[in-house]
């Protein structure tokens, strides 16, 4: 098998079969052999109902693999990515915005190209808001200068990679995953090219701007550990600022005598120490829950059920 696309699918019930139907055509006649994962992430429409009618058919070889509940795409891609036989692994969305015909560009570099282990596409032109844009931006610059791996900015999952990179991302089994990180910090040389992305074919985005905050806090904590850091620098700073206040409070009595400071002062500064100190708190917090979540050793998903397909044995 030379090829696995791997597609996570949540409430993508009227796109699974175009999905497929794209694909069959972009790899018509290309000569090799290729395999679609389907992971159904929990849908609540019909997309496990109408995946299980693309796997009787079994027009081109696939492989669904439904989970017992939605536990979110990154996982979709970790489970999508251990039941892939391809020696090229590749990441798609099943709703149509990134289209197969990359693919098969992407698999051509990697043939020509012995020294990329990675084809990454980014978007070359973002269709979203300017808001949205600048605090994607801005994510970009704050993770790649708190975190010891460089992320490449618009640089999306949509992306083939050889058999080696797929075992590699597979020995990291942490919990809260973050993709873009991952594929950074497992390294391989990447090359990038760039896209643009289609309309969705049909139904909704599963973000918004909440789920990305979080995502972005996720991807933060997950590769850095910076904030605790920055934490202890605030600290130093406020006890530091805090004796000099004192040693000048100190000199006021001494030589000028008392002048009861300001009962706004005393309220400002106690809800901004207060203020800082739940920050500093929260920071600490984000990190002791990681960790509680990692020891539970939980698995990162279930799979309530594996369809495969009976391989071509060659005679
Ligand atoms: N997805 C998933 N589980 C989720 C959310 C999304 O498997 O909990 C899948 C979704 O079906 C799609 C892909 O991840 O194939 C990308 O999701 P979406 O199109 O909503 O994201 P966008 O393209 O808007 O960034
Ligand atoms: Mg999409």
């Amino acid at each position: 098998m030379k090829l696995s696309l791997i597609a996570p699918c949540y409430n993508e019930g009227e796109n699974v079969q175009p999905f497929q139907d794209a694909v069959i055509a972009a790899f018509d006649g290309c000569g090799y052999d290729y395999e679609i994962v389907f992971v159904d992430d929990g849908s609540r429409d019909a997309t496990l109902h109408n995946l299980k009618k693309i796997h009787a058919a079994q027009k081109c070889p696939v492989k669904v693999i439904s989970f017992s509940r939605n536990f979110g795409k990154e996982a979709g891609i970790y489970a999508g990515m251990k039941e892939a036989r391809g020696e090229y692994i590749c990441l798609i969305d099943a709703d149509l915005q990134q289209r197969p015909e990359i693919v098969r560009d992407m698999v051509k570099i990697l043939d020509e190209q012995p020294e990329f282990d990675v084809v990454a596409a980014y978007q070359d032109r973002r269709g979203e808001g300017r808001v949205l844009s600048f605090f994607k931006k801005s994510f970009y610059t704050l993770i790649n200068r708190l975190s010891n791996v460089t992320l490449q900015p618009d640089a999306s999952d949509f992306r083939t990679f050889r058999r080696s990179v797929r075992d590699s991302i597979l020995e990291l089994t942490e919990y809260h995953r973050f993709s873009k990180g991952i594929f950074a910090w497992v390294g391989y040389d990447t090359c990038f090219i760039p896209y643009t992305a289609c309309e969705r074919n049909a139904g909704s985005t599963k973000w918004n701007f909440g789920k990305l905050f979080n995502y972005a806090i996720d991807g933060i904590i997950g590769f850095s550990t910076s904030p605790l850091r920055i934490a202890s620098h605030f600290g130093i700073g406020t006890a530091g600022a805090a004796i000099l206040y004192l040693i000048f409070v100190i000199i006021e009595k001494l030589f000028w005598g008392i002048d009861i400071p300001g009962y706004a002062t005393i309220i400002v500064l106690t809800l901004l120490l207060g203020g800082i100190q739940l920050l500093c708190i929260g920071i600490i917090g984000e990190y002791v829950g990681r960790t509680f979540e990692q020891t539970k050793d939980r698995p990162i998903y279930i799979a309530r059920e594996i369809l495969d397909y009976e391989e071509k044995t060659d005679v």
